[in-house]
């Protein structure tokens, strides 16, 4: 028996079964054809069942699925260290494997904390943005701030060490007035917070974050699990503000294998390098660097570069804003569009009640969550597909008055 994911199991609708897929569409048990708007929680950014990268994983196959990274090494994950070392901004150039998002969150505070520990500073403090989501395990729960994920651990105190604020400039500016000398680092989702509410804020304020980190000595982290690989219209927010540490997952392997980076510069890891074996990074995922994971992550960043994807993604958000823009309708609070990001946030979870299932019908699958609709569609996506997922998610307002009215 399958336990599903944020599901309340007693009461959850019957997820659909899907039997095939291609490109963006999900063909289902039921013999439907939906086109899948959020990209399988925003991963799929080439598609399903792509040929080249189907093939670079049957190629690895026949050499071998998997080896340790403890006391063994393989030309792919060099390959793809090498790629992401080049292809990344600054120097951010040393690449950590893990298996998932949380797991390379944790590992990159990890390094923020050791980092401090092995120069003998005592800095513990984390800074942290209010709605932060960095994923599900704990150290990853505790910066994170989004009580409708991790309401069953709210009672845990161990949220001392961590602080929390918008993103607005006076807050930043306290913060680090405050606390600027006991802060290990500054963990951020750069321009676009995601699992927390698709809420978007200027580059302003991380040009200002760069700045005190800089003259307080505070690394700065982006966790651009969702945001890296163009979906807020950049190639990475890091190419416009540079991080100390930079995390990327989801995008990564374009949604084919999980896997994540945590990819530290110079300065943080010149900081465990020593004679001394107890400042060595303490950290390994068991299938850290697997071959088939960077085998198609190498293939992935080369469609994203090779197709020019930056422009498909400046296309789809063009059409997000002519059909998005100006829609009005009473139980819609505010419509935010970034990249390839566009959310519909209305003013009750109620009024959505009922919209997977509405646009299923209408050959769409979507799942918003909370009092937000949203579609973070793979970039490959038709101009007429994209129309579909967004007079879908206009007709929901429009075919539905609103009730007493
Ligand atoms: C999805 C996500 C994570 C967690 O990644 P998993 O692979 O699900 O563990 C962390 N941070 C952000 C910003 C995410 O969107």
């Amino acid at each position: 028996m399958i336990w599903y994911p944020y599901q309340q199991m007693k009461t959850m609708t019957p997820p659909i079964k899907v039997k095939a897929a291609k490109g963006v569409h999900l063909y289902t048990e039921d013999g439907l054809d939906l086109i899948d708007s959020i990209s399988s929680w925003w991963s799929v950014i080439h598609g399903y069942n792509h040929p080249e990268l189907n093939q670079v994983i049957i190629d690895q196959l026949q050499k071998f699925a998997h080896v340790m990274l403890g006391g063994l090494t393989h030309d792919v994950v060099q390959q793809l260290s090498d790629k992401l070392a080049e292809w990344l901004p600054g120097d951010l150039d040393y690449c950590f494997f893990s298996d998932s998002g949380s797991v390379a969150v944790e590992v990159a505070l990890k390094m923020a904390l050791q980092f401090n520990t092995n120069r003998g500073s005592k800095r513990r403090t984390i800074l942290a943005l209010e709605h932060a989501y960095h994923g599900d395990t704990f150290k990853a729960m505790e910066v994170g701030d989004d009580e409708d994920y991790h309401f069953a651990f709210e009672n845990n105190d161990a949220r001392r060490d961590v602080i929390h604020i918008p993103t607005e400039l006076l807050a930043l500016e306290e913060a680090f007035r405050q606390y600027g000398d006991e802060l290990s680092c500054f963990i951020v989702e750069p321009l676009l917070q995601g699992a927390g509410g698709f809420r978007m804020y200027d580059v302003a304020f991380l040009t200002r974050a760069r700045e005190l980190c800089d003259e307080h000595d505070v690394l700065l982290i982006f966790d651009e699990i969702a945001t890296g690989f163009g979906r807020t219209g950049n190639r990475f927010v890091a190419d416009l503000v540079l991080p100390d540490i930079l995390v990327l997952g989801k995008g990564l392997t374009g949604g084919y294998i999980g896997h994540a980076v945590t990819v530290a510069n110079h300065r943080v890891y010149d900081g465990f390098l020593s004679d001394d074996p107890a400042k060595a990074l303490m950290h390994g995922p068991t299938f850290m660097g697997n071959a088939l994971a960077c085998r198609v992550a190498l293939k992935s960043i080369e469609l994203f570069e090779r197709d020019h994807y930056l422009e498909k993604i400046a296309a789809i958000e063009r059409i997000y804003r002519q059909e998005l823009e100006g829609f009005t309708d009473p139980r819609i609070r505010e419509i935010r569009i970034m990249g390839g990001c566009a959310c519909i946030e209305v003013r009750d979870a109620k009024s959505l009640e009922g919209f997977k299932q509405f646009a299923a019908e209408r050959g769409v699958f979507n799942r918003p969550f909370l009092t937000y609709l949203y579609a973070m569609v793979p970039y490959i996506i038709s101009e007429d597909e994209l129309l579909q997922v967004l007079r879908t998610m206009k007709a929901w307002f429009e075919l539905n008055p609103v009730k007493g009215a």
